[in-house]
């Protein structure tokens, strides 16, 4: 494990061509002092994490200070926001500030939001709120503990530098680190601004670095482009399936590695609504829970749309059928291991439509609705309605449903099937009540219930009995919070 300054760079995004984004130092918060670290990330990055709890730290990561190897630059990329083309986008509030190089090889960007301005920054002020820091670093452990693609948080950093929102709030850093920073808009900006050579440049780069295997392909940007629509259905399958709406999948949110990027008004189902939005900027419901699967395909359009002049139209179309193939292959897969099913049958489908139909109709909670069942055996099955009454009163509806789940399984191992649904059925997810309590509480100063979420995200399917009431539904009130765009 290594300390700060031993850890070894290799700024390869920063050699390429300066149309490729502009250098940037960061602008120094003023107090600055640690909210969390997250210890996972750290050994990731091969980080001692007692080495990092310190001022000189806090300092480097609240650009009041920095660190040798550290290349900062706000990369340029454009991107379709809410289906509209926007050619002025491009870090406006984050830096790449370098790329690390493990002792094994791998590399890992460390990106600092919240850095302060940059040519991109538009009519904003660079800066981000100890609120949407939270809620990113929150959230990015919790689909990594969910097993889902995901950038990750280092670490969440606090100030008493006034920002200014709804209301005026304090100035905060979020260390993100990802394999990757890049986005679809990156294509897209090459693409709309005519610089067709370049997309060839950015491609090799993208091949070299992330998908080496790649290179030897017949068509190795046709590949890549395959690659990507493959990385997006997978990710997108365990999103519908862990009940996750991303809220704003606009092309420059979407990452090329299929990574779940940028946090921010994001949810995690209460009650199963497929029609949610988490959004509340979104007025027509274009990124609802449910159209997250065809947003997916409308982005990687646009992405194949912007690599016209490098890939066959034919590849293209044939990438985008894989997209919508392999979501679903995944998908249902995914699905199946929630109900402890192991292979597929033709009358699955109606199972899971009378299942969702039951969820919807009664409004239950999704995740306590799958993670009661993975713990009744299946002899019990016919007395268990009961079980759920804290989810619903209607519990003739769940009997009627529980006959015929009882059915379908009475030729499986009872305890393989347990076994299956308890590792695909999360205790604990990131309500959205419990990311405001942790807000709320983290802005007088006090982390407790920040260092608490982190315990139980990261280990979300395991029991924590001292953390009983996290897995608790959501209160009324935490129902309707209202997330919008702000952060
Ligand atoms: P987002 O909605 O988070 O995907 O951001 C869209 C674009 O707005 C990106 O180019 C961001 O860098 C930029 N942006 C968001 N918030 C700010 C801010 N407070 N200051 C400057 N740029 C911002
Ligand atoms: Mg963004
Ligand atoms: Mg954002």
């Amino acid at each position: 494990m290594k300390s700060l300054d031993q850890l070894v760079f290799n700024n390869t995004y920063s050699q390429l061509p300066s149309l490729f984004g502009t250098s940037v130092t960061p602008q120094p918060l003023t107090n600055p002092y640690l909210i969390s670290i997250n210890p996972n990330v750290a050994k990731q990055l091969e980080l001692d994490v007692n080495s990092l709890n310190n001022s000189d730290f806090i300092n480097i990561f609240s650009g009041n200070d920095t660190l040798a190897g550290f290349d900062p630059i706000a990369m340029k990329y454009t991107g379709h926001q809410f289906g509209q083309y926007n050619p002025d986008l491009g870090d406006g509030r984050g830096l790449l500030l370098g790329e690390v190089q493990t002792s094994q090889g791998k590399k890992w960007d460390l990106h600092l939001k919240g850095s302060g301005l940059t040519p991109y920054s538009r009519m904003g002020d660079g800066r981000a709120v100890i609120r949407s820091s939270i809620r990113e670093y929150l959230a990015s452990a919790a689909m990594a503990g969910l097993g889902i693609p995901t950038t990750y948080a280092l670490a969440v950093i606090g100030s008493d530098t006034p920002v200014y929102r709804e209301k005026q709030e304090f100035g905060a850093t979020l260390i993100r680190v990802a394999e990757s920073h890049l986005r679809f808009g990156h294509f897209e900006y090459l693409f709309y601004t005519q610089q067709h050579e370049q997309l060839t440049l950015l491609a090799d780069y993208v091949i070299q670095h992330h998908f080496p295997e790649l290179q030897q392909a017949e068509k190795p940007y046709a590949a890549m482009f395959e690659q990507i629509c493959s990385n997006t259905a997978e990710m997108i399958a365990h999103w519908q399936a862990v009940g996750f709406a991303h809220g704003v999948m606009n092309t420059d949110n979407m990452s090329i590695l299929g990574l779940t990027f940028d946090y921010g008004p994001y949810g995690f189902l209460d009650d199963y609504n497929p029609s949610f939005i988490c959004n509340h900027s979104d007025y027509s419901g274009r990124y609802a829970f449910n159209q997250q699967p065809s947003i997916g395909l409308w982005n990687l359009s646009a992405l194949g749309y912007a690599l016209a002049p490098i890939i066959d139209k034919a590849d293209i179309e044939h990438a985008l059928e894989i997209y919508q193939h392999q979501l679903q292959i995944s998908y249902s897969k995914l699905m199946r291991n929630k109900l402890g099913l192991f292979d597929s049958h033709e009358q699955d489908t109606e199972l899971f439509q009378q299942l969702f139909d039951l969820l919807k109709q009664n409004g239950m909670d999704y995740t306590l609705f799958f993670r009661t069942l993975s713990a009744i055996a299946q002899e019990e099955l016919p007395t268990s309605a009961v079980r759920f009454s804290n989810l619903t009163t209607n519990t003739t509806a769940v009997d009627k449903w529980l006959q015929a789940y009882k059915k379908r399984i009475e030729n499986i191992d009872d305890q393989q099937r347990l076994a299956l649904m308890l590792k695909s059925n999360p205790k604990y997810i990131l309500r959205n009540y419990l990311a405001q309590l942790a807000i709320d509480s983290a802005e007088q100063g006090d982390f407790t219930l920040v260092e608490n979420l982190l315990t139980i995200l990261h280990d979300p399917f395991d029991e924590h009995p001292e953390f009983e009431d996290l897995a608790d539904l959501s209160p009324k009130w935490g129902k309707e919070l209202e997330i919008s765009c702000s952060s």
